[in-house]
């Protein structure tokens, strides 16, 4: 059990809205997919299907579905602000090894309830949060 306390998260989330655009960021994707039924991975790319062929290949778990990715016109920050959200709303964030990478990914977040609620009242809605307050 990794997930942080929620005064923590809100005072990272406010330091990072409050911090200037990079320069090394710029327009991409967020993207979503679950291993294992339960094991949701938020990340960001500027070519969501080259980065979705490099986990394929790195990560080959059997057991995956891709969710649409979300345009964001800056990525970076849109993760960051993303990470720390669904960090607020789920139940875990595990460091778990990997036995198809042998690799402990970091930003994977446990929620409860089934997928298609998790997808639409949380991941979506955040995700949708993270992005709009971004211009
Ligand atoms: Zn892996």
């Amino acid at each position: 059990m990794t997930k942080r306390p929620r005064r923590v998260l809100r005072t990272m989330y406010a330091s990072r809205r409050a911090r200037p655009t990079s320069l090394a960021d710029g327009p991409g994707f967020l993207y979503v997919f679950i291993d294992n039924g339960n094991k949701w991975k938020v990340g960001m790319s500027k070519n969501f299907a080259r980065r979705r062929a490099e986990w394929n290949r790195e990560c080959p778990c059997p057991n995956r579905v891709w969710m649409r990715p979300v345009a964001v016109k800056r990525r970076r920050r849109a993760e960051a602000l993303a990470h720390i959200l669904l960090e607020l709303a789920c139940f875990d964030r595990p460091y778990d090894y990997c036995p198809h990478c042998r690799k402990t990914h970091r930003e994977v977040f446990i929620f409860n309830g089934n997928q298609a609620n998790v997808w639409n009242s949380i991941v979506v809605g955040w995700i949708a949060i993270s992005t709009n307050i971004i211009h």
